[in-house]
């Protein structure tokens, strides 16, 4: 009996004691972090990826390449996408990268290679005032295309750190939240993944109190970088039933609440 009593009186001093329950729930009340992304904005995050986040209220970021085919022709559908609450996320006017071997598909004129420092920021100042023109927003996140993070070796978020409240670049690691490098945040790429395979980061990240940023690009299709509708859905399904324990939201808000609890970070 006395032993019952103590688990109870522990317990309540577990639940309400502030620094225990942030120990263990350090993200907004809740063990872990999982921040859905979507990249290069294609015809099948509107019509696979949307119609389920709404259906289950989960809201993710659109990493948008404004030149896309898909925003020069449905340009209303990634309105409304926005006006649902996700984030539309800087992903480039034309998505350049670093070309050479094994990146054949990069033209020449979308070489990062051959940019200079100021056209990359102009650039992507330039998509800012496109995407503020389709969300009224004036505070975002940026998605490095190919993780390329350097023009004229230099490393160009440095100078656009007033311009983006964070960046995701693209190595698989996951980290707690005063390991986060708000300019430099990792992420988990899906490749043809398994609903297995993606639920086991999931839970890593439960486990280690960790942010877990998800990034997709196919749906059901639209590229070589792919998920099937099928494991798409059951991981979305499986974060749902989760949420007691998960943190889901836009990368946007989930790093403005980092930079508040980042001790020293520079405002
Ligand atoms: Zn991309």
């Amino acid at each position: 009996m006395k032993k019952i009593v103590f688990i109870a009186v522990l317990s309540h001093v577990m639940l309400t004691t502030p620094g225990i329950t942030q120990f263990n729930h350090p993200w907004q009340g809740k063990k872990a972090a999982v921040v859905l992304t979507y990249d290069d904005a294609i015809n099948e995050h509107l019509d696979n990826a949307l119609p389920l986040l709404d259906s289950l209220g989960l809201k993710a970021t659109f990493y948008i390449t404004a030149f896309s085919n898909s925003v020069q022709t449905r340009l209303n559908d990634w309105k409304k996408l926005a006006a649902s609450g996700h984030e539309l996320g800087n992903h480039t006017l034309f998505h350049p990268c670093n070309g050479g071997p094994g990146r054949e598909w990069v033209s020449k004129q979308n070489d990062l290679q051959n940019y200079s420092v100021r056209r990359i920021e102009n650039e992507l100042r330039m998509a800012n005032l496109f995407l503020q023109a389709l969300d009224g927003k004036t505070k975002r996140t940026f998605a490095f295309t190919c993780g390329d993070m350097k023009v004229d070796d230099s490393l160009f978020i440095n100078g656009m750190r007033n311009d983006f409240a964070g960046a995701r670049a693209v190595r698989n690691e996951m980290h707690k939240l005063n390991e986060v490098d708000l300019y430099n945040i990792d992420c988990y790429m899906v490749n043809n993944h398994s609903f297995e395979e993606m639920k086991a980061w999931v839970d890593k990240a439960i486990q280690t109190n960790s942010l877990l940023v998800l990034l997709f690009h196919g749906v059901g299709g639209g590229n070589s970088l792919d998920v099937s509708i099928a494991a798409h859905r059951e991981l979305l399904l499986y974060i749902t039933q989760k949420q007691k324990e998960i943190w889901t939201a836009p990368m946007i808000e989930v790093a403005e609440y980092i930079r508040q609890q980042q001790p020293g970070f520079k405002h």
